[in-house]
């Protein structure tokens, strides 16, 4: 844990208790603070006062006695409306702030020149963030890895300038982080996204902007306009800043990539960095800027190429993201469950050819549409779930599909096909729908496509 020192012997109120809203109590009290916590939900606060904590209707407390609104993520700051805690924060005139925040303060005043990369992004976040903590963890440092992906930063070891922070950071928790200052700030790209949660796009690029604003060196995409627009401000202003591209740029001074090799240009003299061609983990263009990016975050230990491309060619690659799980024959099962999205599936679908496509779930507005002009890399469809037939009459005769209903019929139907065929085959779980009308997450539904795939490929299933 970092105990949180800088609200030593001060009161502040925190709301949301839920893994990281937990987190936050703990390491305030233990640097100190007096914490009066909150939650709507009853079990929360039940938690929360198991743990030794002082659980205080916040709703009914005199708020001229907190310093802090500490806020999980997850609440409300502005859009669709400001959560009622934050109402209450404003009229007491305190300052409202979430767990980044108080690991950046605590960072200043403990190891202000401790490694910490930030990373942020509307898509390609936590596949970056992983992959920057498995380079440095190869090239041999401790890494503490965390954020918006798995545990959250304050339950990390302090910083310290022996080890490495590498945090992914969503726009929420930005939006709580005024301060946001790492040594190193990935910006990978800008598109519409959570406009619910951040009222308009200026808004949310707005936001995403504040993490390479305060940065020491900043990393941005410049595949995306808002992102372009970005870059150059801080060029105006005179910022350390890397350029990244996934497609080739020969006039930027920056990392791009030259169909699968990464380049650096500097100055006019190209440099091949690594050929991601084969590394099945950053399989696709969309793996090429994350891969980009990592490569700038490591500055100067970069220098050893021999070293970077063994790094990344050793990238285990992250579960529910094109993640291979094996093959039988010529097959080739891949779980992409993490495609929530037609966005996220139009990578998958970009990345191969000959696809046995499982899709479906809970739709999400506009569809598959967008994905019209990828039909003719798709074999044979294997629909579930809900969206069964608004897919079915987007697909047409595009190419043949198969009502599936549930997953484990998709899969068998999907492997039985593409046995058959004489090329490449692939079978794909890229659902482009959420899960929730028939599993609790995309990662349950990625692992049901995972235990399916292997007793095909095992030979444990009648197939
Ligand atoms: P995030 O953490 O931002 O949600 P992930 O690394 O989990 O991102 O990737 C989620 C999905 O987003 C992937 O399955 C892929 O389809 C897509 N994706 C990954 N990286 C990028 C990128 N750099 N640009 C666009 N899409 C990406």
């Amino acid at each position: 844990m970092t105990p949180v020192t800088v609200f030593d012997g001060k009161r502040v109120a925190l709301f949301g208790l839920g893994g990281s809203g937990l987190v936050s109590a703990d390491a305030l009290r233990a640097g100190g603070a007096e914490v009066a916590v909150w939650d709507d939900k009853e079990p929360a606060r039940e938690k929360a006062a198991a743990a030794g904590h002082e659980v205080l209707d916040l709703s009914r407390a005199d708020w001229s006695q907190f310093r802090a609104l500490i806020l999980a993520p997850g609440v409300p700051l502005t859009h669709p409306k400001s959560h009622w805690t934050v109402e209450k924060a404003r009229v007491a005139g305190i300052e409202i702030i979430g767990d980044i925040e108080l690991f950046c303060r605590e960072r200043r005043h403990i190891a202000p020149k401790s490694p910490f990369i930030a990373i942020t992004g509307t898509n390609g976040k936590s596949t970056t963030t992983a992959l920057i903590a498995h380079l440095f963890r190869f090239f041999g440092h401790e890494v503490a890895v965390g954020g918006n992906i798995g545990t959250p930063i304050l339950a990390l070891p302090p910083p310290s300038p022996e080890r490495v922070h590498v945090i992914e950071c969503s726009s929420f928790q930005i939006d709580l982080a005024p301060t946001l200052d790492p040594s190193v700030g990935i910006l990978l790209n800008i598109t519409p996204d959570h406009l619910d949660r951040h009222g308009t796009m200026e808004n949310y690029a707005e936001i995403k902007e504040r993490l390479v604003q305060g940065a020491d060196h900043a990393v941005i995409g410049l595949d995306d306009v808002p992102c372009v627009a970005i870059a150059g401000r801080l060029r105006a202003r005179g910022k350390p800043l890397t350029c990244i591209s996934n497609t080739f740029m020969e006039l930027l001074d920056g990392i791009t990539l030259d169909g699968t090799r990464l380049v650096r240009h500097d100055h006019g003299v190209a440099l091949t960095i690594a050929d991601l061609a084969g590394i099945a983990s950053l399989r696709g263009r969309h793996n090429g800027q994350n891969a980009a990016a990592a490569v700038a975050a490591l500055e100067g230990e970069g220098r050893d190429l021999d070293r970077v491309r063994r790094g990344l060619a050793s990238f285990p690659g992250l579960a529910h993201r094109l993640e291979e799980v094996g093959r039988l024959g010529k097959t080739l099962f891949v779980n992409d469950s993490k495609a929530t999205n037609a966005d996220a599936a139009e990578k998958a679908l970009l990345s191969f050819d000959n696809i046995y496509w499982i899709l479906g779930g809970k739709a999400k507005a506009g569809g598959i549409e967008p994905l019209k002009p990828l039909f003719g890399k798709i074999a044979k469809g294997y629909l579930i779930g809900e969206a069964t037939e608004a897919f079915a009459a987007t697909i047409e005769e595009a190419f043949p599909i198969e009502r599936c209903g549930t997953l484990d019929v998709a899969v068998a139907a999907a492997a039985r096909d593409a046995a058959k065929s004489t090329a490449d085959p692939v079978v794909l779980l890229s659902p482009a729908c959420a899960s929730y009308d028939q599993f609790p997450d995309f990662e349950k539904r990625g692992d049901y496509f995972r235990t399916l795939a292997r007793a095909i490929i095992d030979g444990t299933t009648g197939n």
